[in-house]
This record gives C-alpha cells, structure tokens and sequence, in this order.
C-alpha cells in the first residue's frame, strides 16, 4: 500500500499537519510517532503561552491562526484545560519603555487590546508583585492565554481519526529513502511508502534528515521550567519580566510554573538531561522571589528540561527539502503559540497549495552558526 501522505512526529506541528490533511481531502494519511502518545516531547513541557507579543509580524499571523485552532479544540471538546485566558503581564525597566510602547502600538494597530500600566496600576491590579522596582512599566495583554498541547494534540487526532487518519504510536521511523515515484520510510526491517513526507519530528528533525542525507540546519537547545508549590495560593496572570527574562504560569491554584529562558548550547534530543539542573532551580527560585513575596513560602514541586531548535535567522524552517520531501521544524522555543499554523503551512506546503521560498528549510548554505533564542521582543540580538 502506498500512503498519499505520511507525517512523522505527533507534537503540536504533526498533529495539526494531520487534521488540515484529513480535512483538506486526503484519504490516505499516516501518522507516525515514536513515542506511546501524542505530544509528549517538547509539546508536553512547554509552558503553554499564547501571546502576540512575538517580534515577528509573521510570527503574529500564525499565533493569530493557532488561537483560532485552539479556540476550536475548545470548543469541540468543552475540554477546559485546552485553554484558559490568564492574559499576560511584561515586565520592563524604564530604559525599555520605549520598547513596550512600540511593540503596544503593534498590537493596538491590529486591534489587539494592549494597555501600558504604570507601577501604580500593577501594584492595584495584582498586588502580589509587591517586589518590583518603583519604575518598574508594564504591559497588559488580556487576551493572551496558557494552552496544554497535550490536551489539545489528543483532540486534535481524535477529530483526525474520525475522518480517516491512521495512527501508529510507539513506532520509530530510522531512515527516509526517496525515488522517483515515492518516499520510503524505514521502520527496523520494515518499509511504508509514501506519495510525500512531511517531517515534523521537533528537534529530531535534523538527526532525521542527517540519517536520510539532508543537511538541515537547526540546532537544539536545552530550556529549563520549574513548577512551583505556593501553599497559599495566588493571584497572578502571566507575567513576562524582560529585565530576567523570567516567565511565570498560572498552573492550578497552588502551582505556578517558572522559567528564564534557554542555555544556548546544543544537545542531542536522544541525549541530554531531562530534569531541571540544581542550579537552575535554585536561581529560578530566586528571581521569582525578587517579583512577590508570596513565594517567601513556596517549594519546589519538580523541573524539567526539553528541547528547542535554533535556526541561523530564528526563523522556522517550513518547506521542500527533496523531491517528496517536506519538514516543518524550527521552533525556537516558541512552537507551541505558532505550531498549529506551521504544522497547516507545512502541509499545504507539501500539497503545492502554498510557496514560502523565505521559510526555505535549505536557504541556509552557510556552516555553523550561534544559537539564539527566539521568543524575545527585539528583532535583532
Ligand atoms: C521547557 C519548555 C517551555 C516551553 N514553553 C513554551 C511556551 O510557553 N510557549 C510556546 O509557544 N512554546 C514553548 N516551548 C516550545 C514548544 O514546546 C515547542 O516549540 C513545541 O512543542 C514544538 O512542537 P513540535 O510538534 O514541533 O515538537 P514535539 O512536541 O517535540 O513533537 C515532535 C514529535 O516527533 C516525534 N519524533 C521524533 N523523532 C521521530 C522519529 N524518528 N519517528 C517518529 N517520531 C519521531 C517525537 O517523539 C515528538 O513527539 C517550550 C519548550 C520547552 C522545552
């Protein structure tokens, strides 16, 4: 049997690749992932923000269509944990103000609600952040919510599934062998045929490809979360403090999530340390103690680490890689808020319906290159 398309990787990317190829009028549809469930890798520890405050005009396009699809698992499934509308609060110091005025007046002009607060109307609307500088500016996004990719993948296939996707789980793909007339994927001594391939294995993509003789260039990345016990409670949004470039995340009544952007060296996603580093958590600890008081009496509940990928121009690599070939990777750590949309544009990408020759996963010709995070607001680092 030959597949009209096979997807290999089941985060948030692969998922929404199958949903938009079921519902686009595929027949035949495979999805193949190495673990025993749907996102369970990167997807599964991310922190879960949606935001617009991304620094990318086309970065704000695709977190705009992966609420949309968000919005629609939600609905579908009544499932609450798929979404909740926290809103976001980002922190700056005053040498920054201008910074958030700017990126304000971008969210106001698309008609997303975006409010400068001054440390006055910070303390008045969450007073637990009774730790910040007096000159402390704020930015308040209303709009911006938590998701769980994990809740949202498994609806998102279940809906796929009804309409015809096959599913296999538990099942490792080793190599990609490509003729003219189709795509092979190698499982151990097995081989499944395929008319295309969209590859939308995270930050395995490369090792993926490197294995099938493509050069992609994308390097992972450790980042770090921690989730937080605070006895009694709190009342915070998600906050955003560009100063630390610390992030914190509503997570239940007691548990609040915690993290401070990336160790920018590379690691192997089949090698690398999956739980959070001493030193990691005891300065996360630390900096959300210098935000509120209320954290004077929280304990540590667990850390962990996943991967991110690093491209030369921070920008996702969605496209052609060979004939029959397609990858839609690159999340600079911020896939989760764009995924559903590039999971969609890789797939349409695959079936001709559409070109993005800037996003060209092979535009990079240039060797090495240094990692650097993604979700910041300044478009140059
Ligand atoms: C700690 C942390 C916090 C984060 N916080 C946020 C956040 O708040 N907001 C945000 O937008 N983003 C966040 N991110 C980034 C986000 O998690 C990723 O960008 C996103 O999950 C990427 O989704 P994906 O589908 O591309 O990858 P994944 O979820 O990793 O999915 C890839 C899948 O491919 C499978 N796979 C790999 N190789 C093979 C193979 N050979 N055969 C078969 N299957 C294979 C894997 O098992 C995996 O399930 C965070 C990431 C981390 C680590």
């Amino acid at each position: 049997m030959k597949f009209e398309l096979i997807i290999i990787g089941a985060g948030v990317w692969g998922t929404s690749a199958a949903l938009a190829a079921v519902r686009g009028g595929l027949t035949s549809v495979l999805l193949v992932e190495a673990n025993a469930g749907v996102a369970s890798e990167s997807s599964a520890k991310a922190g879960g923000i949606v935001t617009d405050l991304v620094w990318h005009p086309e970065d704000m396009d695709w977190v705009q269509r992966s609420r949309q699809l968000y919005q629609e698992a939600y609905e579908r499934t009544h499932d609450r944990s798929i979404l909740r509308r926290y809103g976001m609060l980002t922190l700056a110091d005053p040498y920054r103000r201008d910074l958030l005025h700017r990126r304000a007046k971008v969210l106001q002009d698309r008609g997303i609600v975006a409010d400068l607060w001054e440390i006055t109307k910070i303390y008045k609307e969450f007073p637990e952040l009774d730790r910040l500088n007096p000159e402390t500016v704020g930015l308040w996004t209303p709009g911006d919510f938590h998701v769980n990719p994990t809740a949202y993948a498994e609806s998102v296939v279940d809906e796929a599934r009804n309409r015809g996707l096959s599913v296999r789980l538990g099942t490792r793909v080793d190599r990609l062998d490509i003729n003219s007339v189709s795509v092979s994927v190698q499982i151990g001594s097995e081989s499944l045929h395929a008319e295309r391939v969209l590859v939308t294995a995270g930050t395995w993509s490369a090792k993926l490809l490197g294995k099938s003789g493509f050069h992609l260039p994308m390097r992972p990345y450790r980042v770090q979360l921690s989730s937080l016990d605070f006895p009694q409670g709190y009342h915070l949004p998600m906050v955003w403090d560009l100063q630390t470039d610390v992030y914190l995340v509503p997570d239940g009544p007691r548990n609040l999530l915690a993290g401070d952007g990336t160790r920018l060296s590379e690691h192997d996603p089949d090698d690398y340390q999956t739980t959070g580093d001493e030193a990691f958590e005891s300065h996360i600890a630390a900096q959300v103690t210098n935000l509120t008081s209320q954290a004077d009496t929280a304990g540590l509940r667990t850390s962990w680490a996943g991967l991110a990928g690093s491209t030369p121009d921070r920008r996702p690599l969605v496209g052609q890689v060979a004939e029959r070939l397609f990858v839609a990777c690159g999340d600079q750590g911020f896939g989760v808020m764009r995924g559903p949309a590039l999971g969609e544009l890789g797939l349409k990408i695959a079936l001709g319906e559409a070109k993005t020759p800037h996003l060209n996963p092979l535009r990079h010709r240039g060797g090495d290159f240094p990692i650097r995070p993604g979700f910041t607001l300044e478009e140059e680092l």
